[in-house]
């Protein structure tokens, strides 16, 4: 008899943990291997936040915060919030988490009876399945494709609903696919929502300031204020401040399922570092030019990638608009044989080939629900960029 309980083998480790232990492997043989996987900026986090992180702990912050998270931390998201979703949250309704990750968890740990479905828009997160199905919920992925920028249609959410359907998960800019939606496109999935007032809303905005449009971030709340009473909405530092590490993100909606959070994790880790919170008041609160500088980074990084990768035979490529995935479709490359007469059959063949014959690692694209393509980050430097797009175009050109 296992000692691992049921619940857990249903779930699976993530896909770039493994790929992450793949690279260790081949670079300790003393291969060279262009790391295109990583889900995280590469920046370091800004000066002024790190300072504030310093004087909190010199101030004696060290103590057990607020299990919900410090007031002046949720002040904080509380503005931040204000902005993204033109909600004015009090703080009461805010919680603050061990990131984004643990908010999204505790969101559905704190909501989902068994046999709930969950609807996930597919190409999705490689967790959402996951956490959904260790909370006792069914994850329903609703496929969406290139021609519509694998954004939601309307008409895929309508017939994804049922009865059991308790949430919706959106999360944009997508990772993996780097997709935004416009104004119109959220008004014709919000007229749906109103249409099934039994259907929550959990938005996923920790790529929303990574945006390459002209235009801020588009929220499905300031399209449909009144999906509030339904929505929890999602957001943190790791991403835009290059705070990974610091593992805070923050979560708000209504007072119900707050509270209902707020009492899980008043049971499980206690609330987030302090030190952390401090430094995340910081990051939301003090000067926002590295946001700025981050995003022009990223966009030229982005622009890069395009150009090296576009043309190359087999893939269909649609421009990111945000966050730092590229995330080609491969299915033309499927069933062609490489130059040592192996043939390529899934994504994973393909991105096992572009690993040991181009020296590229990036993530095949089944675990994002979507069979046939694959996820490079451009959360590297331009020369990594640059030669390791190159390569991957060598080495699709050379499928015969
Ligand atoms: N949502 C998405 C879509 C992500 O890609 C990630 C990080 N990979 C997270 C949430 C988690 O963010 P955090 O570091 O704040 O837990």
């Amino acid at each position: 008899m296992s000692i691992v309980a049921d619940r857990i083998k249903r779930i699976k480790l993530s896909p770039s943990v493994a790929a992450r232990a793949i690279i260790a492997e081949l670079r300790e043989q003393g291969r060279r291997v262009i790391d295109l996987t990583i889900g995280e900026p590469d920046f370091g986090t800004p000066a002024h936040i790190c300072q504030a992180a310093t004087a909190a702990m010199a101030r004696g912050e060290t103590k057990y915060p607020p299990a919900q998270g410090t007031v002046a931390l949720r002040r904080a998201a509380r503005a931040q919030l204000l902005e993204s979703t033109g909600v004015d949250y009090p703080v009461s309704a805010i919680i603050v988490g061990t990131g984004a990750k643990q908010v999204i968890f505790n969101g559905l740990a704190a909501t989902l009876n068994e046999g709930d479905e969950v609807l996930i828009p597919a190409p999705f997160w490689v967790s959402y399945p996951d956490m959904v199905l260790v909370n006792g919920g069914t994850p329903i992925a609703v496929p969406t494709t290139p021609a519509t920028d694998y954004k939601l249609t309307p008409r895929a959410l309508e017939d994804a609903i049922t009865p059991r359907t308790k949430w919706l998960m959106m999360n944009a800019p997508s990772n993996p696919t780097g997709s935004v939606y416009t104004e119109a496109e959220l008004r014709g999935l919000a007229d749906v929502l109103q249409r099934h007032p039994h259907v929550w809303l959990m938005t996923d905005d920790i790529y929303a300031r990574l945006n390459f449009t002209d235009t801020p971030t588009v929220h499905p709340l300031q399209v449909a204020p009144a999906l509030a009473d339904r929505t929890l909405v999602i957001n943190g530092v790791s991403k835009a401040y290059a705070m990974t590490g610091w593992r805070i993100g923050y979560g708000a909606g209504p007072d119900e399922l707050i509270k209902a959070m707020a009492i899980l994790q008043s049971q499980s880790t206690s609330g987030a570092s302090s030190v952390s919170q401090a430094a995340a008041v910081e990051a939301l609160s003090g000067p926002q030019d590295c946001v700025t500088e981050f995003t022009r980074v990223f966009r030229e990084r982005r622009d890069l990638a395009i150009a090296e990768l576009q043309g190359t035979p087999g893939l269909d490529i649609v421009v990111p608009q945000g966050a730092f995935y590229v995330f080609p479709d491969c299915a033309g490359l499927l069933g062609r044989k490489t130059p040592d007469g192996k043939v390529i059959h899934s994504d994973t063949d393909l991105t096992h080939y572009l690993l040991r014959e181009a020296g590229v690692a990036v993530i095949d694209g089944h675990a994002y629900g979507a069979p046939g393509t694959f996820r490079l980050s451009f959360a590297a430097s331009l020369d990594d960029i640059r030669k390791g797009c190159a390569a991957i175009r060598e080495a699709c050109a050379r499928l015969a």
